[in-house]
């Protein structure tokens, strides 16, 4: 749980700090309003995604399952500001596949907290290897970081991509070709 009156007293403290007023109106509850809002950004850090993918369904095909377009917000933790774009996640089913839905579920967990792109690509691998096992998987993130396009280089419409290979995907050339062509990349 996120401490809300913490976060309050941070937010009035970094308000002074840049020479704002926090007594006038239209700050007046900002403190508060953040406090709440942090619940709901941060929420990913008091879970896993074990609940979420181990409702699995039996399945003898093999062939390869695709998620593409799964849209994420996350905060990049060097500097407090959005990151957000697109998770591509791919895998082969070892015998068992898992709803839709879960997958998007699982990219919430790893991007509601204080996050690097790279860092959450890997985890989302990781954790589709971990709880699902299929034979491999493959994720690639697409995404602008505010970071990046608000301040320091000023790159607008600039993305960054990256991407996590496991099991077969990671030597199978032809199969990371096949998940890239159906991604469109
Ligand atoms: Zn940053």
């Amino acid at each position: 749980m996120v401490n809300q009156k913490k976060i309050k007293e941070a937010v009035a403290l970094f308000l002074e700090g840049i020479g704002e007023d926090t007594g006038r109106e239209g700050l007046a509850e900002t403190p508060e309003r953040i406090a709440r809002m942090c619940e709901e950004l941060f929420a990913g850090m008091e879970e896993d995604a074990s609940g979420h993918l181990s409702k699995t369904f039996v399945i003898e095909s093999d062939e390869m399952v695709l998620e593409k377009d799964i849209t994420f917000y996350s905060v990049c933790e060097h500097h407090l500001l959005p990151f957000y774009g697109k998770v591509h996640i791919a895998y082969i089913p070892d015998g068992k596949v898992v709803g839709i839905s879960k997958l998007a579920r699982t990219v919430e967990v790893y991007a509601r907290r204080p996050q690097i792109q790279e860092k959450m690509t890997g985890q989302i691998a990781e954790a589709v290897m971990k709880y699902l096992q299929p034979k491999g998987v493959i994720v690639m993130a697409e995404a602008e970081h505010m970071c990046m396009t608000m301040r320091g280089v000023k790159k607008p419409g600039s993305k960054t991509v990256t991407l996590a290979k496991k099991g077969c995907f990671a030597e199978d050339i032809q199969l990371q070709n096949d998940f890239f062509r159906m991604v469109g990349k």
